[in-house]
């Protein structure tokens, strides 16, 4: 298996409630009312905080995936270098 990452990066999100580039983490507001999305974007840690105090579902997106069990636990995260 190749190991190279693809070239476009999926971690460059930008927060849909105030256009700022998320750094770190991002996560997912969403609302629904009967079954009815009303809301559904991906925000910076600080509009993830205001969508909690909403009350608000919301959660983090995991972008690395949990399927890996713990015991294959080496450090490989890719460098970002900013
Ligand atoms: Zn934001």
């Amino acid at each position: 298996m190749a190991s190279s990452l693809p070239v476009k990066k999926i971690m460059n999100h930008i927060c849909q409630h105030c256009g700022e580039l998320i750094v770190g983490n991002a996560y997912r507001v969403t609302s629904e009312d009967q079954g009815i999305a009303l809301l559904d974007m991906v925000v910076c840690s600080l509009c993830f905080m205001e969508a909690k105090r909403l009350h608000l579902h919301a959660e983090e997106i995991n972008l690395g995936s949990k399927q890996a069990s713990a015991r294959n636990r080496e450090s490989h995260r890719p460098r970002l270098g900013i």
